[in-house]
Order: C-alpha cells, then sequence, then structure tokens
C-alpha cells in the first residue's frame, strides 16, 4: 500500500532519525529517569507529575483526568476531513519496586523493574511529542496523547477504559506504544478472564482440639486442583490458565479460616474460554453446595473478548511500511494490553514495541541498550505515518 507522504515528508523523517541517533545515550538517560520512579499499577500518581512537568519544560500542557492519566493535545492543521488518532503508552508497572528501587546498567543492558515495561514506550512517547513539538510539526489529523494508569494485573486497563469512555466516539485510530518486542504488529486481543478467590469458612481453630472444623486451605487446594483436572478443549487457538498469589492463614497449629488466590484465563478462542470460565464456576457451586457455611466469593476484575482485527487492514499497513523502512521484521502476533480496550470497541488499533527485554513484570527485569533508538525512530514513524495519512 502506498501511504500518502511525500517527499518533503521522507526528508523530515530523514533528519528526525539523524536526531534521534545523535541523541541515543541522551535517551537512554531519559528512559533511566523514567524508569527510576516508581508507578506499580494504583500508585502512578508521582510519574504522571514528572511527565506533565517533562511537558510543561517544552511548553506543552498537559491536564491530569479523575483518574489519573496523563492527556495532551494536538489540534490538527484546519481541514475539512480531520480525524482523531489516539497515542497511548501505559505509565504503570506491574510491581512495587520498593524503596530500595534502583536502575542501574552496563555496556549492554539496563537494569530495574519497569526499564523496559513500560519506561521504553513512557519515553518513546515523550520524545515523538517533543519532536512534533520543535520541529514545529502540525497534521491533518487531531491527536490525543495519553499516558495511561492501569495497564497492568489487577489495574484492568482501568485509565484506557476511561480514556474510551471519554473520547472513543471520534477516536478513529489509536497507536499503543508498549515495551517489548521491537517490530511486533499486535492486530489481536487475548480473551481474558481474571478474578480474586477468597474462602472464608468462618471458624478456624485449633488443629488438634478443633479438628475436622473446614480448612480453608483445603479447600482452596481442592478448588485449584480440581480445575487443574479440566482438560482444555483442543483447537488451534491457544488457551491458558493460572493460578497465582496463593495465600492461606492459620500456622503450623491453627486451623486456616482464610484463603485466598488469583485466577487467570487467557485464550485466543472465545468458546474455549466461556468453556473454561463455566467449569471453574461449577467447580465453585460443587464446593458451596459441599459446605454451605463457608464463603466462597470469586472478584471478577477482568473479562475480554477475544478479538482479530485482519491484518490487511490499513493501519497495520502502514505500520509494517514503517518497520520495513527501518530494516525492522514484523511480527503480527496477539496480546492483552491497553489495546484490548480499543480493539473490542472496534477501533482500529495498532500495538507495537520499542525494545527488547527480558524478565519483564519482575523485579529483575531488563533491557537491551543498542535497540532502544531504531524503537523510538520506529514509533515517531508510526505516529507521523497515521497522523498524516490515516
Ligand atoms: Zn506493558
Amino acid at each position: 500500500m502506498k501511504v500518502n507522504m511525500n517527499i518533503e515528508d521522507d526528508t523530515l523523517i530523514e533528519q528526525i532519525n539523524k536526531e534521534i541517533t545523535n541523541k541515543k545515550l541522551l535517551l537512554l538517560s531519559l528512559l533511566k529517569e523514567v524508569a527510576s520512579i516508581p508507578s506499580p499499577t494504583g500508585s502512578e500518581q508521582q510519574k504522571m507529575l514528572f511527565l506533565k512537568k517533562k511537558l510543561k519544560e517544552i511548553d506543552i500542557t498537559a491536564s491530569i483526568d479523575s483518574i489519573g492519566n496523563c492527556i495532551a493535545k494536538l489540534p490538527a492543521k484546519k481541514t475539512k476531513s480531520k480525524k482523531t488518532i489516539l497515542v497511548v503508552a501505559h505509565a504503570d508497572t506491574a510491581c512495587d519496586p520498593g524503596k530500595d528501587h534502583k536502575i542501574t546498567e552496563d555496556a549492554k543492558y539496563i537494569y530495574g523493574h519497569g526499564v523496559c515495561d513500560n519506561s521504553a514506550g513512557v519515553t518513546a512517547l515523550l520524545s515523538i511529542i517533543s519532536l512534533i513539538k520543535k520541529y514545529k510539526i502540525t497534521f491533518s489529523n487531531d491527536l490525543i496523547f495519553v499516558f495511561t494508569v492501569g495497564e497492568e494485573g489487577l489495574g484492568g486497563k482501568r485509565g484506557m477504559k476511561q480514556i474510551i469512555k471519554d473520547y472513543g466516539s471520534r477516536i478513529d485510530a489509536v497507536v499503543n506504544i508498549e515495551s517489548h518486542h521491537i517490530g511486533r504488529v499486535t492486530n489481536q486481543v487475548i480473551g481474558q478472564y481474571r478474578s480474586e478467590l477468597l474462602i472464608d469458612t468462618k471458624m478456624g481453630g485449633h488443629s488438634f482440639r478443633d479438628f475436622g472444623r473446614p480448612n480453608a486451605n483445603v479447600v482452596l487446594a481442592q478448588i485449584i486442583s480440581d480445575f487443574s483436572c479440566f482438560k482444555l478443549p483442543k483447537t488451534k487457538e491457544k488457551t491458558t490458565f493460572n493460578f497465582g498469589q496463593i495465600k492461606g492463614e492459620g500456622s503450623i497449629n491453627a486451623i486456616a479460616k482464610n484463603s485466598s488466590c488469583l485466577f487467570e484465563i487467557r485464550s485466543e478462542n472465545n468458546e474455549t474460554l466461556k468453556k473454561a470460565k463455566q467449569t471453574f464456576k461449577l467447580i465453585l457451586e460443587k464446593y458451596r453446595k459441599l459446605h454451605p457455611d463457608i464463603e466462597i466469593t470469586e472478584n471478577v476484575s477482568v473479562e475480554v473478548p477475544a478479538v482479530i482485527f485482519p491484518s490487511s487492514h490499513r493501519i497495520y499497513k502502514i505500520t509494517m511500511d514503517v518497520q520495513k523502512k527501518l530494516g525492522i521484521a514484523s511480527k503480527i502476533n496477539a496480546g492483552n494490553t491497553d489495546g484490548d480496550v480499543s480493539l473490542a470497541k472496534g477501533i482500529p488499533t495498532v500495538t507495537i514495541g520499542t525494545s527488547e527485554g527480558w524478565n519483564t513484570h519482575s523485579l529483575n527485569e531488563y533491557m537491551d541498550k543498542k535497540l532502544f533508538h531504531l524503537g523510538i525512530k520506529q514509533a515517531f514513524g508510526v505516529v507521523y505515518a497515521v497522523a498524516s495519512s490515516y
């Protein structure tokens, strides 16, 4: 597909790519600055104030919305048929890095929680806005830039949901800037079901004297064991499940009164997702009947259907065209990101990666240094092409 970009665009992009190459080290130090401010899901305020301040320094007025997203807008130059393009990067991180949070580096890598996911995306978006400002670029489409809260884990994409609620009806396309992998072109949402399971026996007791009373840890273990025996339907699409953060009360000689865990199912197939969810609910029902006095509660935090947008859609063509020019190998894939929310609403959305990282969602996260400037060039190129020719 031919993207409507002319020689002037190409010259400008070349100039900007040169600048990104020259500023490699500065961009890495901005990344370290972003990553050094902790922003675990639910506690992103400090990071958002930092981003707002960074934008203020380049004379961009950003606002923080009711749930903490940081938003900046770039109106289109006057045209008849303007569209609205949303560009997002999530600013929260999966874990709380704690008081000893430090970012370190060696010749090849940068280390520390959140360096890649998603300080890489956040730094790329900051750089894009700053380049647009520096080169006084205006587009034929309106642009809304958002650093979102609550993308990870139990955040349930709450920041992005708020943005789609507030602006969704006028958004024509979304570019979502993520961490890894560089070259990804995410056009699919993996269906997802997430909940917290709580067992409360309302009793507890002495392990010897009160033996025979229900034990919340045992009931939880039985539920987990029953579900783990469930044979997932065989389809070509992938389906997975996971139990995490299993917590139980009691001690070596005390019967547990409460226990809990986190539960997740992911599937590329909506039928399988439904079947797995029903099976889980039937197992809970079985234990509720078996122990009428025990409270078995499930708090559902995420329910997302599987969605696939055709990879032939122009937003993916535009993205792959930019990647090709930069020598990046494109890879169409599925994911769970802020892009889920807009894809589920039928808004064309592309999620791209800006770097290579490992052990993401852990405190031992690290990121490759040498690819980052290429990731920023790609992100700038995609935003530029979508903003000018969508
Ligand atoms: Zn991420």
